[in-house]
């Protein structure tokens, strides 16, 4: 209860700024602390963000590696099995020469039990001709592979093997061909078996292991061999850069769905290379790792940012404190420094006071009877004149000073620093100056600029140092030299005071709270640090100078901006 009764204390009465200049303040704080924690944070999720991303993309190329080496290597196998399987077959020491087609038929049904790819199965003299056949294209039998380019380039080998390219070939539909040849005695035999591209895509599919991978095969020259028809159709031309030099390798490109990529891998008994390529968007947004750790990123950030903004709400509050007692400490020192005026203004209220009891007598002296004398309507009037102007004079003595005491709020306008000056000698100081034995001179430099501040603490504050002036004047006789000049981006106001000067060992303490050389009751040691506080307030400086016996010199440096 007393708690909240003091704190709203603190907002009504004793802040020295508005809301606004608060708010501005808790802004800045906030931006400060974002550049100082969030910055570095920001920095480290970025660093690895794009760590991951580069460990990710080794891991693509080492997964899509293996399983491009995986498969092709499967089918490596599986090529082989088939030729052997042909290699046996020709082989076999109950195989006629040339075949009847029964036998023919009983061994594509062998065949076809082994690997249901095969398609058919002819057997061929040296001519080229196709003597025997089983298979379902009958009207093959007995045609002339002379010219047919596997035909030749088996004549032409040392291998007595080969396996051909995906092609149309006479019945016009994609197959390709594994063929052995023998050479008995002075004949060349060949056998050959037709396999369907599509039933060997399909074992292939079967032995994927990654769903988020296709696979597919094309040859020397790019033309798809077995494809999926998401890809494309066999004989089609692949668009995907695969060098032909190399064994394998690993590149990327950009479809509509975004950026993908491939592994290559070229096989050893054929032609051709296996191609696996990642499947985009196989993950949900949400699911994916690279989305869940930004997500987190987000997490931490947002969490920095609650944590910043309520630290800049307590500093806030820890400022208002803060400034709340700084403003009492000034005017108490305000006070002060108005109390050490008192002299010089008691003299000059009683003057006209001293007039007013004067004039009010003798009016009272003419009014009575038996004083005889008749007061005319002008002496009257006169004197009447006399006792208001008197009053007059007190009521705005106290009212200047009031005026001064009173006001705390802080207000930062563009003032002409001379008439601040002027206000001070002339207002405050006016009475006492005049009795005493110091003469003030003004050096004004007239060319200066307006000058942004607050009138009622600058005030304060060549007040404070004024009177310090004339304490260290004293009864003796003595100048203080105001000057005002410019000094780059700021304005300068000295006064320079020709008394006793301090020592270094005094000149050192001179800004700390309560250090005063002066008699109890007449020095509080507050003038200089209270009037240190109020020009850091205004974003300047106070310089000292001083030599003992000669005099001292005080500077404030006060920003223009
Ligand atoms: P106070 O005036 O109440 O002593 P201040 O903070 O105003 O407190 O000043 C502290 C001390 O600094 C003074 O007591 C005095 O010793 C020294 N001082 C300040 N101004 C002058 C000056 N112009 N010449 C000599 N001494 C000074
Ligand atoms: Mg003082």
């Amino acid at each position: 209860m007393a708690k909240a009764k003091r704190q709203q204390a603190i907002s009504i009465e004793s802040l020295p700024f508005n809301a606004e200049h608060y708010r501005e303040w808790r802004r800045r704080q906030i931006i400060r602390m974002a550049v100082t924690y969030l910055a570095p944070l920001v920095i480290l999720i970025f660093y690895f963000h794009f760590r991951y991303i580069g460990l990710e993309e080794d891991n693509r190329r080492v997964h899509l590696g293996a399983i491009a080496e995986h498969q092709a290597n499967i089918l490596d196998l599986f090529l082989s099995e088939r030729r052997v399987n042909l290699a046996n077959l020709i082989d076999h020491p109950r195989f006629s020469i040339p075949p009847s087609s029964e036998d023919m038929n009983e061994y594509l049904g062998d065949l076809r039990r082994v690997s249901d790819a095969f398609i058919d199965l002819g057997f061929f003299d040296s001519s080229g001709v196709q003597v025997s056949y089983a298979g379902p294209h009958t009207s093959l039998e007995s045609r002339d592979y002379r010219d047919e380019d596997w035909f030749s380039k088996l004549r032409g080998r040392t291998e007595n093997f080969v396996i051909t390219d995906i092609y149309l070939g006479f019945r016009q539909q994609p197959h390709f061909t594994i063929a052995v040849s023998r050479t008995v005695g002075a004949r060349f035999l060949v056998l050959r078996a037709t396999l369907d591209p599509a039933r060997m895509y399909e074992y292939i599919e079967s032995q994927q292991m990654a769903g988020d991978v296709i696979t597919c095969i094309i040859n020397r020259s790019g033309a798809y061999q077995l494809v999926n028809e998401t890809l494309g159709h066999p004989l089609d031309m692949c668009l995907l850069p695969v060098s032909a030099d190399e064994p394998s390798g690993f590149g990327s490109f950009k479809s509509e769905t975004g950026l993908r990529h491939y592994s290559f891998w070229w096989m050893n008994n054929t032609d051709w290379a296996l191609i696996a390529q990642s499947v985009p968007g196989a993950q949900s947004i949400l699911g994916s790792p690279q989305s869940r750790t930004l997500m987190v990123s987000a997490a931490l950030l947002l969490v920095a940012v609650v944590v910043i903004v309520n630290r800049a709400g307590k500093l806030v509050a820890q400022q208002k404190e803060t400034d709340q007692t700084r403003a009492q400490l000034e005017h108490a020192a305000k006070l002060a420094s108005v109390g050490e005026l008192a002299s010089g203004i008691a003299h000059e209220i009683n003057n006209p006071l001293a007039v007013i009891t004067e004039e009010s007598g003798l009016l009272m002296d003419y009014m009575d009877p038996r004083f005889g004398h008749k007061l005319g309507e002008k002496e009257l009037h006169e004197r009447l004149d006399t006792i208001q102007k008197s009053a007059f004079r007190c009521r705005d003595i106290t009212r200047k000073l009031l005026r001064f005491v009173r006001k705390t709020d802080f207000d930062l306008q563009e003032h002409d620093v001379h008439t601040i000056i002027d206000g001070v000698i002339d207002d405050l100081l006016g009475p006492e100056i005049e009795v005493s034995k110091i003469r003030v001179k003004r050096n004004y430099d007239q060319s200066l600029p307006k000058l942004p501040t607050d009138t009622n603490q600058l005030q304060q504050v060549i007040l404070n140092i004024i009177n310090n002036a004339s304490d260290a004047i004293g009864d003796a006789i003595g100048q203080i030299t105001i000057s005002t000049s410019r000094r780059g981006k700021k304005i300068l106001i000295s006064i320079q005071d020709t008394g006793c000067g301090m020592s270094p060992e005094q000149l050192h303490k001179v800004f700390m709270p309560f250090f005063t050389t002066k008699e109890v009751g007449k020095g509080t040691g507050l003038g200089l640090s209270v009037s240190y506080g109020i020009v850091r307030g205004l974003g300047g400086e106070i310089e000292v100078e001083s030599t003992i016996d000669v005099g001292t010199t005080f500077t404030l440096v006060l920003p223009i901006r």
